[in-house]
C-alpha cells in the first residue's frame, strides 16, 4: 500500500490524499488552495492538464465535505472518474453553484461545474462503499462548519486507515465523535490515522461550544432590536445557533435572501426531523420593495443574515437609514482575523468595509476545527499501530505537543518513509512543479476567450 499526501502537510487547505493498492488508486479530497485576503487563489494545480495528469489512473475521488479547500478542483476532473460526496453536501453545493451562476462573468464556468456536480455519486453515512475493487470505504458523520461532513475509514490490503477530514467536537453534532470511533472504527486495529491539525498553530486557543455561542447570541438579541448576522451561509450548526437563539427571544422576523432561504430549506428537509434545532421554519426572504416586510421589521425588530456583497450593500442603503443606530448591531460570526485591520495577512478589505457600516459590532464565533484536546482524544482512542499523519496544518510538527503518549508521538510522520509495508510519500511536489509549467504553457496557448471559459479561478468563499 502507498499513501501519498500530495498537499496539506504544511498548509491549511488544498488537501489531496492518495491511497493506492497494487491495483487501484483513490483520492480523498481534491482541494484548492485557499484564497488570499484579496480573494485571489494561487494554485499551480488549478488547471485541466495538471488535474488530468494527477488523476490519471485514479479510480475514484471521495470528498469529506464541500469546502473549497477540499472539493475546489472537482470541475477539472475527467468525467470517467467517479466522484463521491454526501447527499446533502451535493444538494448544498449545487445550490451554491446555481447562485454563483447568476454572475454573468461565471455563466459558462458555472454550467460546467453544475454538470460535473450533477454527476457526482452520493454515499450513505456508515454504509460501506465497495465499488472500488479491493477497497472498503465507510463514511462517518462529523461535526464541522460545513453540513454533511465526513471522516472515512478506508480498508484495503488488510490495512485500516482513518482519514478524519475537517472535524471538531464542540458543535451540536460533535458529541457523536468519540462514540462513533469507539463503536465502528476501533473494533479492529487502525494502522494509520490521517488527521486534520488546523488548530496546531493555535494550541492555547480555548474553543467555545456552539451552545455557549447560543447563550451569548441570546444576550445580544435581548439588548438590540435590529440584529444583523454575518456568518457562513452553509454552516448548518452556526445557522442553527442563530435561528434557535432568535426563536428564544421575543417574536420578530428571521430574514435572509433567497439563496440563504434555499440552503436553510435543504437543511430543514435533510436534518430537521432529527432535532428541532435544524428545523428552520418561518424564514422571510427580503426584498427592499416588500413594504409590508420592511414595516414589520421596523416595528418588531429582526434577525437578518447578511453577507459582504454588493446586493447586501444596496439593501443596507435602504435599511440602515430607517433604523435607530442605538438599537442596531452586527453580530460578526466568522474568523476574527478576516476583520482584524492590524493584520494585513488575513484581513479582507471587503469584509472590513462591510462590517464598518454598522453602528455596533459583536464578535461571536468558534472554530470549525478540532481543539488540541479533541485531537489528542481522537489520537489516544484510535491509537494507530503504524503512523499518525497530520494534514491541513501550518504546524504539523506541533502534533507532538498534544497530550498523547510518547509512543504515539514517535509515530507522527511528516516526511516520506516506509512503515510496516506502507509507503508514505509526503508533499509529492511533482504535480506542483509540473503544474506550474503546464499552467504557464496552457496560459500561452489559450485564447483569451477560451481562458475565460476554461481557466477557472477560485470559487469565492462567500456567495
Ligand atoms: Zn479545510
Ligand atoms: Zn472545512
Amino acid at each position: 500500500m502507498k499513501i501519498t499526501i500530495h498537499r496539506g502537510i504544511n498548509q491549511i487547505g488544498g488537501c489531496i490524499t492518495e491511497i493506492a493498492t497494487a491495483n487501484k488508486r483513490i483520492l480523498i479530497d481534491l482541494g484548492q488552495n485557499l484564497p488570499d485576503n484579496k480573494g485571489i487563489v494561487e494554485d499551480n494545480l488549478a488547471n485541466s492538464p495538471t488535474i488530468e495528469t494527477l488523476t490519471n489512473g485514479i479510480d475514484a475521488i471521495f470528498y469529506t465535505h464541500y469546502h473549497g479547500d477540499h472539493i475546489g478542483l472537482f470541475h477539472y476532473v475527467p468525467d470517467a472518474i467517479p466522484q463521491y460526496i454526501g447527499a446533502t453536501a451535493k444538494q448544498v453545493t449545487i445550490c451554491k453553484h446555481k447562485q454563483l451562476s447568476r454572475l454573468h462573468s461565471r455563466k459558462e464556468r458555472s454550467e460546467l461545474e453544475l454538470s460535473k456536480l450533477e454527476k457526482m455519486r452520493t454515499f450513505v453515512p456508515a454504509q460501506q462503499i465497495t465499488d472500488i475493487e479491493g477497497f472498503t470505504i465507510t463514511p462517518f458523520f462529523v461535526s464541522h462548519s460545513a453540513c454533511d461532513s465526513f471522516m472515512f475509514l478506508i480498508e484495503a490490503e488488510g490495512k485500516r486507515i482513518l482519514h478524519t477530514g475537517d472535524f471538531r467536537d464542540h458543535g451540536y453534532l460533535g458529541k457523536g465523535l468519540l462514540p462513533t470511533i469507539e463503536k465502528y472504527i476501533i473494533k479492529e486495529k487502525v494502522d494509520i490515522l490521517i488527521s486534520e491539525g488546523t488548530m496546531l498553530s493555535r494550541l492555547d486557543e480555548r474553543v467555545q461550544h456552539e451552545k455557549e455561542l447560543r447563550k451569548k447570541v441570546i444576550e445580544v438579541m435581548k439588548r438590540y432590536k435590529n440584529v444583523f448576522v454575518m456568518c457562513s451561509s452553509t454552516d448548518l450548526e452556526r445557522l442553527a445557533t442563530f435561528h434557535s437563539a432568535h426563536n428564544h427571544v421575543e417574536k420578530r422576523p428571521f430574514v435572509c435572501d433567497d439563496f440563504q432561504q434555499d440552503v436553510l430549506k435543504i437543511f430543514t428537509e435533510t436534518a430537521g426531523t432529527k432535532t428541532d434545532l435544524f428545523n428552520f421554519d418561518k424564514i422571510y426572504s427580503f426584498r427592499p420593495t416588500n413594504k409590508k416586510l420592511v414595516a414589520y421589521m421596523k416595528d418588531r425588530g429582526f434577525c437578518m443574515l447578511v453577507r459582504a456583497t454588493k446586493k447586501f450593500d444596496k439593501w443596507l442603503d435602504v435599511l440602515l437609514p430607517q433604523l435607530d443606530s442605538q438599537e442596531t448591531v452586527l453580530i460578526y460570526s466568522m474568523w476574527t482575523e478576516y476583520v482584524n485591520s492590524d493584520n494585513v495577512k488575513h484581513a479582507k478589505d471587503d469584509y472590513l468595509k462591510f462590517v464598518g457600516r454598522f453602528p455596533a459590532i459583536e464578535k461571536i464565533h468558534t472554530s470549525g476545527h478540532a481543539s488540541a484536546e479533541a485531537l489528542a482524544n481522537v489520537c489516544n482512542l484510535v491509537n494507530p499501530v503504524a503512523a499518525i499523519i497530520p494534514i491541513h496544518s501550518e504546524h504539523a510538527d506541533h502534533f507532538e505537543k498534544l497530550d498523547i503518549s510518547e509512543e504515539l508521538k514517535s509515530k507522527i510522520v511528516t516526511e516520506s518513509t516506509v512503515i510496516q509495508d506502507i509507503e508514505i510519500k509526503i508533499n509529492a511536489t511533482k504535480y506542483e512543479d509540473e503544474g506550474k509549467e503546464l499552467a504557464e504553457e496552457y496560459e500561452k496557448k489559450m485564447t483569451d476567450n477560451f481562458k475565460r471559459r476554461m481557466n477557472f479561478f477560485a470559487i469565492p468563499k462567500k456567495v
